[in-house]
């Protein structure tokens, strides 16, 4: 199974470049951040959590998230070319449970697509998006939030996966398309 990371700061491009992944590489997709604003718009236990900490940049605590992702990966079952994580893993934590939850289905993660892009140009991404995603945290003092959260506990897993010769850097700005032809090629060097 082709089991893609897609890593980056919000506003990095991995919603739009995990579409276009999808439809090449045929692989199912589990963004943590799309099952959560599912939740909350079904106004569940976790989607009340969710939004509190979604509001104010900060991070859906590891084992709620563990746990729902766990559940989505098991809800695909074992027909499946793959998966794209968008969005997880966030804290070494969640890399570790990640790691695990794949050794026990007998697979690993084939490799971490690093969308690197500057802060200054996140922020204006994320202002720019705001006006049509409708979503809460699209703003800019929520968008500096999830930058500086983003820095201190989701950066450090950039780091484990170069040590385990995973993280494949993608230089971010420009063209999607050019931005997705090193994807394609980073993917096509592990399948
Ligand atoms: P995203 O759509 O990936 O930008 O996620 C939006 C928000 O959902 C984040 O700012 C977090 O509050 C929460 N979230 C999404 N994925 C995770 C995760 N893996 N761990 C913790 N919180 C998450």
């Amino acid at each position: 199974m082709l089991n893609i990371v897609i890593f980056g700061a919000p506003g990095s491009g991995k919603g739009t470049q995990s579409d276009k992944i999808i439809a090449e590489y045929g692989v199912a997709h589990i963004s943590t951040g799309d099952v959560l604003r599912n939740e909350i718009k079904n106004e569940t236990e976790l989607g009340k959590i969710a939004k509190a900490c979604i509001d104010e940049g900060k991070l859906v605590s590891d084992e709620l998230i563990i746990n729902m992702l766990a559940k989505v990966l098991d809800g695909y079952g074992k027909d499946i070319k793959g998966v794209i994580f968008d969005g997880f893993p966030r804290t070494i934590p969640q890399a570790q449970a990640l790691d695990q939850l794949l050794a026990e289905r007998g697979e690993k993660v084939s490799t971490v697509i690093g969308l690197e892009v500057d802060d200054a140009e996140l922020v204006k991404r994320i202002i720019l998006r705001g006006q049509t995603s409708g979503r809460s945290d699209d703003n800019e003092e929520t968008a500096k939030k999830r930058l500086e959260t983003y820095h201190g506990q989701t950066q450090p897993l950039r780091e484990f996966y170069i040590q385990q010769g995973k993280y494949a850097r993608i230089e971010g700005v420009g063209s999607i398309d050019r931005i997705y032809g090193d994807i394609k090629a980073a993917i096509d060097a592990v399948k």
